[in-house]
């Protein structure tokens, strides 16, 4: 394996200026050259990415954030941080569509809006696609996410900037991964969607839901994958180096 891998860490809505100190053992332990094909990018709450911002300056780690408001203009709403502000904070990734989003009322129309703001303000996004375990059951998962994947990208050009991130929602945060074989198919499945839409065959794929340093050996097996998205795993940092190494040794 010689490509890079993506460490994409999506704090939620936690942490503090304590948990950011603990992060000082994942910067040192990315200078290790070892370890040079780890793209770690921190996704902390908007109130940290200043901070996260100082803290990585020397180092190749790279700060995002969890969502942007869907207008890329500045107006009157109240709460909200678009692509500009991101910009202007010095954010160089944004997540787009995660599915605690798309629960709070994130459509395919507004996800697309997201996207095309942010790739406009030069972030790289991190484009969450995933079914709900009722989805699944239905044995609707292949519609559900090609349907996220052509409404989302809908009057976007082929774009190097879009990192897709496929998270089987009944995945996240319950300890519950894919089975291997299945998870390999589906990921080759969205590869095939993508390369319909924009004739590009080797979009940059992560995968995401409870990845943990006992369950990663099993994943890192799918060739495939270009990285992890983890959410609860990252906030620890031993936890979050060990998938790291996991991966890459
Ligand atoms: C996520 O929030 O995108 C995620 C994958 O969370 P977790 O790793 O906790 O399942």
């Amino acid at each position: 394996m010689t490509n890079n891998m993506f460490f994409i860490a999506n704090w939620k809505m936690f942490g503090d200026l304590r948990a950011i100190n603990s992060t000082k053992k994942v910067i040192k332990f990315s200078k290790n050259k070892k370890f040079a094909r780890a793209q770690i990018v921190y996704c902390p709450p908007y109130t940290l990415i200043e901070q996260f911002n100082k803290i990585t300056k020397n180092s190749k780690i790279k700060v995002g954030a969890q969502d942007c408001h869907f207008l890329e203009s500045h107006g009157p709403f109240t709460g909200s941080v678009n692509a500009n502000l991101l910009k202007i904070i010095g954010a160089k990734y944004v997540i787009v569509g995660h599915s605690e989003n798309r629960a709070r009322g994130d459509t395919n129309y507004l996800i697309n809006l997201k996207i095309k703001s942010a790739l406009n303000k030069n972030l790289k996004v991190i484009f969450c696609i995933g079914e709900t375990l009722k989805e699944k059951k239905k044995n609707k998962t292949n519609l559900i996410i090609n349907t996220q994947i052509s409404r989302g990208l809908k009057n976007i050009k082929k774009n190097k900037n879009v990192i897709f991130a496929y998270e089987p929602v009944w995945s996240i945060g319950t300890g519950i991964i894919p089975k291997i074989s299945d998870l390999e198919k589906q990921v080759s499945l969205i590869k095939k969607m993508i390369n319909k839409i924009w004739k590009y065959k080797n979009p940059q794929i992560l995968y995401g839901g409870s990845v943990n340093s006992k369950n990663v050996r099993q994943l890192k097996k799918i060739r495939s994958i270009n990285g992890y998205l983890i959410g609860g795993a990252s906030q620890n940092a031993n936890n979050f180096i060990d998938i790291i190494k996991k991966t890459i040794i």
